[in-house]
């Protein structure tokens, strides 16, 4: 059963008399569990919808609508599935107290692993589980493998039961299933020669395994520094070469280069980063891959379009890691539009300054920082440091940000989207 939390007006649903609060229990007579059985069941023209609602009265429907027309109701999110590991690196180890109570929960999810590219490790499907993605074809999924060998993945994962997932993995290609993949890279732990055998084996897929990034695993003032560090320079190095030897074979065989590292792989082993034709096409900016490259190839795209902000003193809040790259891409935004775009940094107060990224940056550190500013006309937020609610992680609404400061902020995900338009009167 899956509750409905709003509906649409004049929708089907609401000429059904569907409402909040109404619950879907099923369609042609197979229960619902999520959203995924609501979407790939009533994907047909004619369906049997039983529903009940709020006051308990149950009704059948028998609905016929033309293909690809929406029900027009939105539904109550899913329960998260739990992660079942205990990484010595996992990010919530690594959170200070007192934070939202969400923000605590490890999550390890296959749904949203195929909705949103959230990265899953598969250690906690049941066989439920397993049918519903080869049913529903939920390709392509994004896969934490870290380590094809079973031994090394169990230990990084600290899951002694965790899957082999190799054949986890060729199971579901069987079925047309297609991953994305990642390796958080655990210096001494699955870098040189267990890295390699990881790439060979994942390109061993062939075209199952779209794309595999190598991530240098990142920790916090929290993490377990007893269990885990971050990489060298060197290992960085060593990463980036294991990563770019492969480049000429998969092009010649797969016309993509198929691995890539991570900016910040490039960022700590200090070398410069690829052109944006490496990123072939981006499948895996959100993951902190190209996302350089991705922004001037936007700004470049939607140049025409910025104009309007001559002689105008624009700030942009970055974490730490970024601010160091972040001069090519001010450089071409600056050129477009007039403006003179002038870098805020902000150090990450709550996980302590090793904790480089904007995502993650404390609403109370940016207006700490921007509080400092004087002259800006605008300050851009990274679209990323505030959840779905609009806060960020230490619970700091944008309003409650905007509120205390003398000067307008946008969050943005590529600048284009936050310059097209012009100052509030
Ligand atoms: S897979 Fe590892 S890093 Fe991810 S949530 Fe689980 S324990 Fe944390």
């Amino acid at each position: 059963m899956i509750k409905v939390t709003a509906v649409e007006p004049d929708s089907i649903a609401e000429e059904l008399g569907l409402k909040a609060g109404t619950e879907l229990v099923s369609v042609n007579g197979r229960e619902l569990e999520d959203f995924l059985d609501w979407e790939f069941l009533t994907a047909e023209e004619e369906i049997r919808l039983h529903v009940r609602q709020p006051d308990g009265e149950e009704i059948e429907f028998e609905i016929e609508r033309p293909l690809g027309e929406p029900m027009g109701l939105a539904l109550e999110p899913p329960r998260i599935r739990r992660c079942a590991n205990r990484c010595d690196f996992c990010f919530v180890d690594g959170l200070p107290e007192g934070l939202r109570d969400v923000l605590y929960i490890r999550d390890d999810d296959y749904r949203l692993s195929f909705r949103y590219g959230n990265f899953a490790t598969l250690t906690n499907l049941k066989r439920r589980d397993i049918e519903r993605i080869i049913e529903y074809r939920l390709s392509p999924l994004y896969v934490s493998v870290h380590a094809t060998d079973p031994g090394v993945r169990r230990y990084l994962l600290r899951n002694p039961t965790a899957p082999d997932i190799i054949p986890q993995l060729s199971g579901f290609a069987d079925h047309g299933i297609r991953f994305h993949t990642q390796v958080v890279m655990s210096p001494g732990v699955n870098d040189g020669a267990v890295l390699r055998q990881t790439l060979d084996d994942l390109w061993a897929f062939g075209p199952a395994v779209l794309s595999c990034s190598v991530v240098p695993v990142g920790l916090t003032e929290f993490s377990k520094h007893h269990l885990c560090r971050e990489p060298t320079t060197e290992e960085c190095v060593a990463a980036v070469l294991e990563v770019e030897s492969r480049w000429p074979a998969a092009l010649a065989q797969r016309e993509a280069h198929w691995v890539y590292g991570a900016d910040e792989l490039y960022l700590r082993a200090g070398l410069a980063l690829p052109e944006a034709g490496v990123y072939d096409g981006f499948e895996q900016v959100e993951n902190g891959v190209g996302s350089v490259r991705w922004l001037q190839q936007r700004i470049a795209t939607e140049a025409a379009s910025l104009g309007g902000w001559r002689g105008q003193r624009i700030g942009v809040v970055t974490g730490t890691a970024m601010a160091a790259l972040m001069p090519q891409v001010l450089e071409p935004l600056a050129r477009a539009t007039g403006a003179a775009f002038e870098l805020v940094p902000v150090v990450n107060t709550l996980f302590g300054p090793s904790v480089t990224t904007a995502g993650l940056l404390p609403g109370g550190a940016i207006r700490e920082a921007l509080t400092a500013q004087t002259g800006l006309a605008l300050a851009l937020l990274p679209g990323e440091c505030v959840n779905d609610d609009g806060r960020f992680i230490d619970n700091l609404s944008i309003e409650g940000l905007a509120a205390g400061l003398p000067l307008e902020i946008r969050l943005s995900k590529d600048f284009a989207d936050a310059l097209a338009f012009p100052l509030a009167a």
